[in-house]
């Protein structure tokens, strides 16, 4: 098995330029691929002012952030991205955008590319099933913001062979990162916990329990929270909180699954939290401001 050198990142979003950052500063070569050049550039932005505020904050030097920023390439296209040693996909939270990703990377890919998918929920099974090396596939479940999280979560599909595991726990490891071990169920275990929270929160919201206020201070003062559940699921993205529910409620069959009424109305308004500017809070003043 060849040793992971070069890493292709597909998807160049919150997550996906999160995670070319943290390999890049780990010493890989990175590739960023996205729907377009646009795309691309935000991501690099991102990752610029990002590696900024860890300069800023004197976790990593002037030297290693122009190092890393100078590792991580735009990709021409998914040809580029089936020559590196591992392909990290990290697109949009919905599976036939996803499964339509590794087949086109398909005829790309060389013999023992390894194939990884960051998706917060998705079978890791199903998602290899439809690529030519199911027993080369893994999940690595980044978390957000991944430059920051130490964790990441590794899920084996049931055809994920036990060399494909080690190499990842390894890789995963080499990024600084601790691993824990999911099996391959709806959203695994940090999701499966966390985000049916976040919908309650939702819920309690809906049901005119409390405010937006209200609800997050009651979280982090009362049960020590770091951010409130509201405030959280617009940092992930409401996109990806209502998919997970999506996934949990269709994957489990349980009604206690069921995505709020109002996090679906966010979601079609477009209002997806941070990175669509509003979501439960409103971002585009000095601060943010709850939007009910
Ligand atoms: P995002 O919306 O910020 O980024 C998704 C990116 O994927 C966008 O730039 C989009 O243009 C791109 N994309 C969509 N279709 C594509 C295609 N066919 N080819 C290439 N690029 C494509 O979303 P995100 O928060 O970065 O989430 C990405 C993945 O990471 C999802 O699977 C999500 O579940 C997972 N994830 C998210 C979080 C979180 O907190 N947001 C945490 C862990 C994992």
């Amino acid at each position: 098995m060849a040793e992971i050198k070069t890493v292709g990142v597909i998807g160049a979003g919150q997550m996906g330029s999160g995670i070319a950052h943290v390999c890049a500063l780990a010493g890989y070569d990175v590739l960023l691929a996205d729907l377009s050049a646009e795309k691309i550039d935000a991501g690099l932005v991102l990752i610029e002012r990002n590696m900024a505020r860890q300069v800023g904050r004197g976790i990593i030097d002037d030297e290693a952030m122009k190092a890393a920023l100078a590792r991580i390439k735009p990709a021409a296209g998914l040809a580029d991205i089936g020559a590196t040693d591992i392909a990290i996909e990290a697109a949009s939270e919905n599976e036939e955008v996803k499964k339509q990703i590794f087949r086109d990377l398909h005829e790309h890919l060389k013999p023992d590319t390894l194939l990884a998918s960051n998706t917060s929920s998705i079978s890791i099974t199903r998602l290899a099933s439809v690529t030519d090396r199911p027993e080369r596939f893994i999940g690595l479940h980044f978390m957000n913001p991944a430059p920051l999280m130490k964790l990441v979560e590794v899920i084996r599909g049931i055809a994920t062979d036990v060399a494909t595991y080690e190499q990842a726990v390894t890789f995963a490891q080499s990024l600084g990162k601790t691993t824990t071990n999911a099996e391959d169920f709806p959203a695994f275990i940090v999701n499966r916990v966390l985000v049916p929270m976040i919908n309650e929160a939702i819920y309690t919201l809906y049901e005119g329990v409390g405010t937006v206020d209200a609800i997050d201070t009651a979280m982090k003062l009362g049960a020590n929270h770091p951010m409130g559940p509201l405030e959280l699921g617009d940092f992930i993205g409401l996109d990806t909180v209502l998919s997970i529910m999506n996934v949990l409620y269709e994957g489990l069959a349980d009604s206690k699954y069921r995505p709020c009424p109002l996090l679906v109305k966010y979601v079609e308004a477009g209002w997806l939290g941070r990175k669509a500017g509003r979501g439960f809070y409103d971002y585009r003043g000095e601060v943010p401001i709850p939007t009910r």
